[in-house]
């Protein structure tokens, strides 16, 4: 599929240019809605989709992108006052971190809710009180402003409006500030992407579309995704839309814990930079499940420290780990039996609150003896801030033998992706700059590290080079479905029209073409575009490049194409297989008969959906 149209309409320079009006789209009972990316379209961040109704504006999400010092959701054209209320998917700030610039310039109605899930209320107060304090420190650089305070931080809270997953749909208008006339209905469901994470369904007039928000079913500790409702439209993420499967958590969860195992039975210090959100959680828990099976006296000398926002949020997670609505059965089965109520922390994990905890940590370490060696924690997860740098830049100067797991997306421009990118290139060891200075007053000092501070900004700085074998890429633990979920999750919806958003261009191409032969009924695949409205109707010709099931034709289906489909099920099946084997001890004869049920499943799905391509 090729796609030469611009990123935005041409005229769209105007501050007051309206998309809907651009697009010469008149809301009525047959276009009853109309959805218009103001952000996240084709980008991975500030994700965030407007949607008209005759009578009403909403949001679906307002992030921010956090790369590149940080890019708000394009709001021209919004007048003040005009949004009713924003749907939010889940706590990430990709999808939450425009709501204080929304506040400030006052688009948002008096009285206009922001709906979510109790644990993305929580969880989002947590990222935008850190993602204020990087913004504060952002707009003190040359050419940036600061766009928000403490004031619209606090006014989005009292806007959020804590609603449990609704398999009913429900009115709108029992939650926001929208006229008499206004018919509009929402559902919610699982998204099983992030604690609390969901989809939203919005209907009028007998018209529906669907936003995934961001779609898992891989973490162990969340419960399945719930199916969407049957819709006209879907907008879809598209992230990992590229890849067939992902390693199965299993795997990849066993494969981390033995690299981290051989690093603790060798009493060498580990390092895991992670997400303070979602990855944190994954890599804890595992923690919990294993380290009980290391030998006692290596057991007995590992100092778990969980560090920075990681301990809020897992707190956060903490408060729901009796609700098997947010957390997967397993874990409040195992919290009601035993009693612990902490199943996110090992046993005596340390939560350090101030620079000399770290640096104690640091210095109790004794390599020649192998006592009280630090398995460490600590956001973020691509070495650009936080505690993670600070350590890794402390590691460098005191120790020889050390381990860095690289656990999560490295983002080009960062830390991370310069240590991964050694690693790959099979170099013996890599530079890296990173804005950060020591714990102590003191400065560990040796020839791999130069610490520095900047004498305009005031900021502190450190070079450090890192040997390569310290390193370990651990992937596989992404709580994005791949391809396979990301079909399911579009065949229950079944909708005519897909639009892709959140997603790079070779994954977005990619899964386009993958949906438009495999979802059966589905008429068009299009990757959407900034400010370039989708009008949810039937019958609809896009403004923008799509693909239809008649660019394919099933019979010149090659054996390459069969062969990496059977891959892709087979793949998915390994995954269904070990989350199924890791709740409890399954016979070989049980295990037959599920992989004979889940084969006659899949091909049927599979035969269903090529039958409906053959008849158009
Ligand atoms: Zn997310």
């Amino acid at each position: 599929m090729t796609d030469d149209t611009p990123w935005l309409p041409d005229d769209a320079d105007e501050a007051d240019f309206d998309p809907l009006d651009h697009a010469g789209i008149t809301l009525d009972k047959d276009t009853p809605m109309a959805v218009t990316p103001r952000g996240g379209a084709r980008e991975v961040g500030r994700s965030c989709y407007q949607v008209d109704t005759e009578w009403a504006t909403y949001l679906v999400d307002c992030g921010l992108n956090q790369g590149a010092g940080g890019q708000f959701p394009d709001f021209r054209g919004l007048e003040p006052n005009d949004v009713d209320a924003v749907f939010l998917t889940h706590a990430h700030i990709d999808h939450c971190g425009g709501l204080p610039v929304l506040e400030n310039r006052g688009l948002l109605a008096e009285d206009a809710p922001i709906l979510c899930t109790p644990p993305t209320a929580q969880i989002a107060q947590t990222l935008l009180e850190d993602s204020l304090k990087i913004h504060r420190r952002e707009a003190n650089r040359p050419g940036r402003q600061q766009e928000f305070g403490e004031a619209d931080v606090n006014a989005v809270y009292d806007r959020f409006e804590p609603l449990d997953y609704t398999t009913e749909a429900r009115w709108i208008e029992q939650y926001a500030p929208v006229p008499d006339m206004e018919s509009l209905q929402f559902q919610t469901g699982d998204a099983g992407h992030l604690l609390g994470s969901s989809w939203v369904s919005l209907q009028s007039a007998g018209y529906r579309a669907v936003f995934s928000g961001d779609l898992g079913g891989r973490a162990t500790h969340l419960p399945d995704i719930d199916p969407a409702p049957e819709a006209d439209l879907l907008v879809l993420e598209s992230t990992y839309g590229g890849l067939h499967s992902h390693t199965s958590m299993s795997d990849a969860r066993t494969e981390l814990y033995r690299a981290v195992e051989r690093a603790l039975k060798n009493r060498e210090p580990v390092l895991i930079p992670t997400f303070a959100v979602g990855r944190a959680q994954t890599l804890s828990l595992l923690f919990t499940e294993r380290l009980n099976t290391l030998p006692d006296h290596i057991e007995r000398e590992v100092n778990v420290v969980l560090d920075g926002m990681a301990q809020e949020a897992t707190d956060r997670y903490h408060v729901h780990v009796t609700d098997s609505d947010y957390v997967d059965e397993s874990i409040v089965n195992r919290v009601e039996e035993s009693g612990w109520t902490q199943p996110f922390l090992p046993d005596g994990t340390i939560r350090p609150e101030s620079d000399s905890d770290r640096e104690r940590i640091l210095d109790e370490f004794d390599p020649v003896n192998g006592e009280n060696i630090p398995l460490i924690l600590a956001p973020s997860g691509m070495l650009t801030g936080g505690h993670s740098s600070r350590y890794l830049a402390e590691f460098v100067a005191r120790y020889d033998d050390a381990n860095v797991f690289l656990t999560g997306y490295q983002a080009n421009g960062t830390a991370g992706r310069t240590l991964h990118n050694a690693l790959d290139g099979g170099a013996e060891r890599a530079t890296v700059e990173m804005d950060t200075g020591p714990f102590g007053t003191e400065f560990p000092d040796s020839d791999d590290i130069t610490w520095w501070t900047d004498k305009e900004t005031g900021e502190r700085l450190v070079r450090a080079t890192v040997p390569t074998d310290w390193l370990t890429a651990a992937d596989g633990l992404s709580g994005h479905a791949a391809r396979h979920g990301l079909r399911q999750f579009a065949r229950d919806v079944g909708p005519a029209t897909i639009s892709l958003v959140h997603g790079p261009d070779y994954a977005q191409e990619n899964l386009a073409q993958h949906l438009a032969e495999n979802v059966s009924g589905v008429e068009q695949v299009t990757r959407s575009r900034l400010l370039t409205p989708i009008p949810v109707t039937r019958d609809v010709a896009l403004d923008t490049a799509s693909v239809t099931p008649e660019h394919f034709d099933s019979d010149k289906e090659t054996y390459g194409d069969q062969l990496e489909h059977l891959h892709e099920l087979v793949g998915a099946l390994g995954e269904e297989v070990a989350d199924v084997r890791g709740g409890r001890e399954w016979t070989e004869a049980e295990l037959r008969e599920l992989v004979r049920d889940e084969l006659r499943d899949l091909v049927a799905d599979d035969s269903l959906a090529s039958e409906a391509s053959a008849d158009d």
